[in-house]
């Protein structure tokens, strides 16, 4: 089943499931059947699943986010008070851990239902075929070609007038 023949005519917004890590198209059912394995199928709706393919992009969203939060908290001790090593190993870094693990679970859902809102899926060259001759492959002898000829014609009309 595709991802069009199973849209309904209004979906849920796309921050809203995402943050209740639910279904993109019903907003009821599990999105997940693990930590971060995505369900087949909705289990309310039926919804297939398959289209969703977020790729790293939670990955990069938590990473860059919570790692900017929890270093710029990190500099700003580590300058203010100059603390013993011990302190970042108990604050920041179960900071980044807590903070990129409690955080992926919603971005991904987040991801998947807005590739199911807003449609996206990979590109696919419409165009291709279509610039007329050669189309992305233009042939530059041809063209010279073309032009030597337009400049013999008109070498010859002068030399005719
Ligand atoms: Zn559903």
């Amino acid at each position: 089943m595709s991802i069009l023949t199973s849209n309904p005519s209004n979906p849920p917004r796309p921050i809203l499931t995402g943050l209740r890590c639910r279904c993109p198209g019903c907003g009821q059912g599990k999105l997940f059947s693990g930590f971060l394995t995505l369900a087949k199928r909705c289990d309310r709706c039926g919804l297939d699943l398959s289209f969703a393919d977020p790729a790293d992009g939670p990955a990069f969203f938590v990473m860059s986010g919570v790692g900017g939060v929890v270093m710029t908290l990190f500099a700003i001790l580590e300058i203010q008070v100059h603390p013993p090593i011990w302190v970042h190993f108990v604050s920041t870094f179960p900071l980044l851990l807590v903070g990129c693990l409690g955080t992926l679970r919603p971005v991904k859902a987040w991801l998947v239902a807005s590739q199911y809102y807003f449609k996206a899926e990979e590109g696919r060259w419409a165009s291709i075929g279509k610039h007329g001759e050669g189309g992305f492959c233009f042939d530059r002898r041809k063209e010279s070609d073309r032009r030597a000829r337009l400049a013999a014609a008109r070498e010859a009309a002068a030399d005719g007038l």
